[in-house]
């Protein structure tokens, strides 16, 4: 028997054991936002790695970057969000639910059942609105001059929120990539192509934020902008494509769980001229999980014509300059990390018993060993134990104690949380410094010596 769990199974295992608990809880949470617990920044953390070493350190011509959620709001004019970052929404008017147009099948109201009642589509901006600067105040100063409202803070006078002192919290890391591209040519005079690279906050006020982590207001990204000629675009394309699909292994995803999609023309986004959505399998259905977009030269000329700064690209060996073109991979970490979760989460039977566990790849797993001494009570063994802890600390890090309650017990919450092997440390330790070494996945034991008990668990 090997079962999948729900999502509620997942949702309560997350909160229970510390991956993920719902932000500003005590005061009833706050609809898409969550917090990360001590084994969830772990587990994050480690995706984030696996996806750092395969897209960024691993190549020559990767420019990591972190650039700021704040923006001149003049950034989402030109990259078309301010006018074009828009999803129908329609109100019911019976329950006053509001729901995405573009998700309805029917007129009838999939909340309160009724048909009939839901409104014309809206246009609703997924961006969030914020103003920068004291905002409260005497002084209207409609749409004047940053210097002109400077002048006024230095002369002790608050302003109004205004047009002026509006903007946006960052729905997409890539556009503090692109706003960048020049000084990163100007800084290091790379060769094309080339690409700049940040994990990062984004936040999208979602109209109905809902399956957990998948539909969130605030989340984080690991983007890419991949800057090439215009005639190499497929094949860059293609070798993120297959880059995409090693990554998704190395995090445990199966291959048969993730699918492929081409976004027709009139589904992709508007700066895209090519789009596949990989989609998984996760317990509520099949949906996208990350994407991977063609974005032509639209953003790079778009800033050029906005703000006036050349964006062309000078080869270094000579011949005509052009603006280059950029294909974008772009992952949801939320997602990912869900959609590992989902994929790892089994139920199995050990001896007749029914058990659950996490089976998380190693590197991915937020806690690699756990030590057990037999007995709480034998203060040898605790020492023995202690030592052996220290050992594995030093030498890989993400390693837990715990004496509490019987072995099995034990073992039991370290296949919850996904602990790859287990040690405990019993009598026959102290006559031979060898401990019992506990697989989670086959449940199997074996000895083994002290001395040898890194290199292996590493
Ligand atoms: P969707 O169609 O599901 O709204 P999208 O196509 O708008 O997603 P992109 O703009 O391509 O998403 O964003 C890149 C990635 O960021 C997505 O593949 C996804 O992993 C993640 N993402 C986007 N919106 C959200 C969200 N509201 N909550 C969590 N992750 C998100």
């Amino acid at each position: 028997m090997n079962k999948k769990g729900s999502l509620e199974d997942i949702v309560s295992l997350a909160k229970r054991r510390g991956f993920i608990y719902p932000s500003s809880e005590i005061y009833g949470g706050l609809a898409g936002v969550f917090d990360y617990g001590p084994l969830g920044v772990r587990l994050k953390h480690n995706i984030q790695n696996l996806w750092w070493s395969s897209f960024v350190s691993g190549w020559d011509d990767m420019y990591p970057m972190d650039t700021a959620i704040l923006m001149n709001k003049k950034v989402w004019e030109a990259s078309g969000h301010a006018s074009g970052f828009n999803d129908p929404m329609v109100e019911c008017n019976n329950c006053k639910s509001r729901l995405r147009a573009d998700h309805l099948r029917s007129d009838k109201c999939p909340v309160c059942g009724k048909e009939g009642t839901l409104s014309e589509p809206k246009q609703f901006n997924m961006m969030f609105k914020t103003t920068t600067g004291p905002v409260e105040g005497s002084t209207d100063l409609g749409a004047n001059s940053p210097a002109a409202i400077i002048d006024e803070f230095s002369r002790g006078r608050v302003v109004n929120a205004t047009e002026a002192n509006t903007t946006y919290l960052r729905p997409e890391t890539a556009q503090g990539m692109f706003v960048n591209f020049k000084n990163v040519v100007d800084s290091f005079y790379p060769d094309m192509p080339f690409g700049m690279a940040q994990v990062g906050k984004a936040f999208r006020n979602e109209i109905s934020p809902r399956d957990f982590l998948f539909r969130l207001r605030e989340m984080e990204q690991m983007e890419i902008e991949y800057f090439v000629a215009p005639e190499l675009w497929q094949e860059k394309f293609n070798a993120f494509r297959d880059g995409m699909k090693k990554f998704f292994t190395m995090v445990g995803l199966p291959e048969s769980m993730v699918h492929e999609l081409e976004v027709s023309e009139e589904d992709r986004a508007h700066y895209s001229a090519r789009t596949i959505d990989f989609e998984f399998e996760f317990p509520f259905g099949r949906k996208e999980l990350a994407g991977l977009a063609y974005r032509t030269d639209y953003d790079l000329k778009k800033h050029q014509e906005v703000s006036g700064r050349s964006m062309v690209y000078m080869p270094k060996g000579g011949g005509a300059g052009f603006i280059p073109h950029v294909i974008e991979p772009s992952f949801g970490v939320e997602r990912l990390f869900l959609a590992v979760l989902s994929a790892a989460y089994t139920h199995d039977e050990v001896n007749g018993e029914e058990r659950m566990y996490l089976k998380l790849p190693k590197d991915v797993a937020p806690i690699k060993v756990a030590v057990f001494p037999l007995l709480k009570n034998k203060p040898e063994l605790i020492e023995k134990a202690n030592q052996v802890y220290d050992v594995l600390k030093k030498e890989i890090g993400e390693v837990m104690f715990d004496d509490n309650g019987n072995i099995g017990k034990r073992y039991r919450r370290q296949d919850e949380i996904g602990t790859p092997q287990t040690v405990t440390i019993d009598f026959q330790s102290l006559e031979d410094d060898t401990v019992t070494v506990r697989n989670r996945d086959t449940t199997e034991q074996k000895r083994m010596k002290i001395a040898e008990l890194a290199n292996s668990v590493n």
